[in-house]
């Protein structure tokens, strides 16, 4: 039961999984086709006999044999996500198709990393799981939203039809070392122009809010989902639930880097949520999940990182 199969493996978060995983013993084989991943983020890792690295993309059938599956595989930051929207569909859904008929073949567990888009920009605040959201079918964001929705039918639809043990996640805003430096999201962004003393790019007027979660913490909810009863199959919130503005994150970010950069405004992308945070209640009480990571402890990790590499 230790073959496990983390599609998306050398992105940030399959990066950190793969280490997590790798340390509890398991044998992993590392899926990704580097679209936005990199080898730096497992290079690590390649001596250790239990890692394999498989360059593959999703959306072609892939015939291994595993006993546990992540899948992770999808762009996540809407710069990366919009460059390609057509190829973001495919990889969500053709990807789910895919991985779900493998875990079909094999009998394996199955996690799908969902995400917080999908529910589009919120009027229910904080987000439980049970609301179905507000998501433009057919604005920039929607080959993401609507390409995770639609993931996220096709692993209820194979629970209800073939019986597969599945384990939905939705992610909020997660940040930590190993993310992009030019991936686009609003920490890797704001670290990296604090730490070359370039202006702060606020979008818009800076008061849209959004809930950060540190990498450890939310690999430590991946864990506790996977290993969990196998009648709980999720859609189950992973995030931090204290919510800032992007206006008071770029305040934290320069005075933690010790930066003389200023704020400048610009325009805000189309369909930009303004304001997200989880209601955690369902992870706390089924998994004995919460984070753990402050905003300023896990922004102190991630600008060593990025100190480091810049
Ligand atoms: P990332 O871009 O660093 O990682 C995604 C990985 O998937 C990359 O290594 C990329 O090369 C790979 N990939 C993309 N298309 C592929 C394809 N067709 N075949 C194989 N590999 C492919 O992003 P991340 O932050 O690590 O996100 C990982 C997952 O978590 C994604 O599914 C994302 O939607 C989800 N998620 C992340 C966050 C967050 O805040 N980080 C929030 C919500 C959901
Ligand atoms: N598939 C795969 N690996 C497997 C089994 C299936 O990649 O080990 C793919 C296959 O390409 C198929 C998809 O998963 O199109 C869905 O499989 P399923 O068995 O659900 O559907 P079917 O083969 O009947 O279309
Ligand atoms: N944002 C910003 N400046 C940046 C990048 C992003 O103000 O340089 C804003 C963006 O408009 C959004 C928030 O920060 O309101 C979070 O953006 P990100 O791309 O990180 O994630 P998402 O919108 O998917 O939550």
């Amino acid at each position: 039961m230790n073959r496990i199969l983390v599609t998306g493996g050398a992105g940030f978060l399959g990066s950190h999984l793969c280490e997590r995983l790798l340390s509890s013993g398991a044998d992993v084989l590392c899926l990704d086709n580097f679209y936005t991943g990199s080898k730096a983020n497992i290079a690590h890792l390649l001596e250790q006999p239990r890692f394999e690295l498989l360059r593959h993309d999703v959306t072609f059938p892939l015939y291994v044999e595993v006993d546990r599956i992540f899948n992770l595989a999808c762009p996540a930051s809407p710069v990366h996500y919009q460059r390609d929207p057509v190829q973001t569909t495919k990889t969500s859904v053709h990807g789910a198709i895919n991985m779900l008929g493998l875990a079909k073949r094999t009998r394996a567990a199955i996690f799908q990393a969902s995400t917080s888009e999908v529910y589009g920009d919120p009027e229910i605040h904080p987000q439980p799981e049970s609301y179905w959201g507000r998501v433009n079918p057919v604005g920039s964001r929607a080959c993401y939203d609507e390409g995770k929705r639609c993931a996220e039918t096709l692993f209820f639809d194979y629970h209800r039809q073939h019986h597969l043990p599945i384990k939905v996640v939705r992610i909020f805003n997660t940040y930590g070392p190993k993310m992009h430096p030019n991936d686009g999201r609003v920490v890797s962004n704001f670290i990296v122009q604090a730490i070359e003393g370039k202006d702060l790019t606020i979008f818009g007027d800076g008061q849209q809010t959004r809930s950060f979660c540190y990498v450890d913490d939310l690999i430590d909810g991946f864990m506790k989902m996977m290993d969990s009863p196998e009648d709980l199959i999720g859609p189950i919130n992973l995030g931090n639930p204290a919510e800032f503005t992007m206006l008071e994150l770029a305040e934290k970010v320069i005075s933690l880097v010790g930066s003389r950069s200023k704020l400048c405004f610009k325009a805000l992308p189309e369909d930009d949520p303004k304001q997200r945070r989880p209601d955690i209640t369902l992870a706390g009480k089924l998994l004995q999940w919460q984070p753990r990571v402050s905003l300023e402890d896990g922004l102190k990790e991630t600008i060593k990182y990025f100190r480091g590499i810049l």
